[in-house]
């Protein structure tokens, strides 16, 4: 059963604030914000625990606004479904990086940020039409130029015995961003500095 969030008392010096209170407040968004980030993110990584142990698991998902909800699939078995069948609460988090913010002191270095933190239960969506519609809805934000019956198969029922759909209901969620003017001085994107990409197609394609 999932806690109370609003009474969840957090360890160390920030003990008893709320889970998704941010403590630099200028940086927080609003709610608009945060359902407009959801609806374009790319990816989030959601976090499970099992007896104690946290768990990661990065995925593809869509937030579906009039459910308050967000979707997810992933294989039929493995450590997330096992995870997420023991019940217990989860956390899931949106994040995208900007550029690196220099200065003449290493200290004072710092990085444009974007990103959203979701708490709630996940859960195994059981319900075949509801775990349709959840894929559906995936395709639907991932592969918007692709039509269903023209471009690909839609899933099927026999389909759903290959794959699992999860749902977040989400309890509380928190919107952080650190943006600055274009003109920073000697900002740049880390993307031009890194070493090679781990795809040999270097992720430009
Ligand atoms: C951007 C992105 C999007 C993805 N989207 C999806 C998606 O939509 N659906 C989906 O099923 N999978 C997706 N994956 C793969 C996903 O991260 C997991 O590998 C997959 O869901 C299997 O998880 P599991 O818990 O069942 O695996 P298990 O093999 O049961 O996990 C056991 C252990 O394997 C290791 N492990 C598992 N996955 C990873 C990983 N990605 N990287 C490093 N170690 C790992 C961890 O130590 C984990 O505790 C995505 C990965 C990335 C990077």
């Amino acid at each position: 059963m999932l806690p109370n969030l609003m009474e969840v008392e957090m360890a160390g010096d920030d003990a008893k604030k709320p889970v998704s209170e941010i403590r630099r407040r200028d940086r927080a968004q609003d709610e608009g914000w945060i359902r407009a980030f959801l609806q374009a993110g790319a990816w989030g990584t959601l976090a499970t625990v099992s007896e104690g142990q946290p768990f990661i698991n990065t995925n593809l998902y869509v937030y579906d606004e009039a459910a308050h909800a967000i979707y997810l699939h992933g294989a039929r078995i493995g450590r997330t479904r096992s995870n997420i069948e023991a019940g217990g609460p989860a956390c899931f988090n949106v994040s995208e990086m900007g550029r690196i913010l220099p200065d003449d002191v290493a200290l004072e270095f710092s990085v444009e940020y974007a990103g959203v933190t979701v708490f709630g239960l996940c859960t195994v969506v059981d319900d075949d039409d509801e775990a349709y519609r959840g894929l559906q809805m995936l395709m639907e934000k991932y592969a918007p130029q692709l039509q269903p019956d023209r471009d690909y198969r839609p899933a099927s029922r026999e389909d759903l015995d290959r794959t699992s759909v999860y749902r977040i209901d989400i309890e509380a969620w928190s919107g952080k961003m650190n943006e600055k003017d274009a003109g920073f001085p000697g900002a740049y994107w880390y993307e031009h500095h890194r070493t090679p990409s781990p795809f040999s197609s270097g992720g430009k394609e």
